[in-house]
């Protein structure tokens, strides 16, 4: 499998580092012990389509959202996560 990074180019797969399901999001504070379970333990088994966080230490040290079909590892799309330097794509 190979991610083509928005920054570095296409790359293999050794240089990145999977991070897990792009979904959850942090709850409030405030948002209880239960939020805060289900955050930190539970997630969805998709198979098929689905939005994750990996990690390219092996080239830019970015963190990028990928969307891969669980099934078939066919990547349909690679974006800088949020913080991750989006406003350098493309200079
Ligand atoms: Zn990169």
């Amino acid at each position: 499998m190979r991610i083509v990074c928005p920054f570095c180019g296409e790359r293999e797969l050794g240089e990145f580092t999977y991070l897990g399901d792009a979904k959850p999001q942090r709850p409030a504070p405030v948002a209880g012990e239960d939020a805060v379970y289900e955050y930190v333990y539970l997630r969805d088994n998709i198979a098929g389509s689905m939005s994750e966080h990996w990690y390219h230490g092996g080239g830019c040290r970015a963190w990028l959202k990928v969307t891969r079909n669980t099934l078939t590892h066919e990547i349909s799309a690679v974006a800088p996560a949020a913080g991750a330097g989006a406003a350098k794509v493309g200079a």
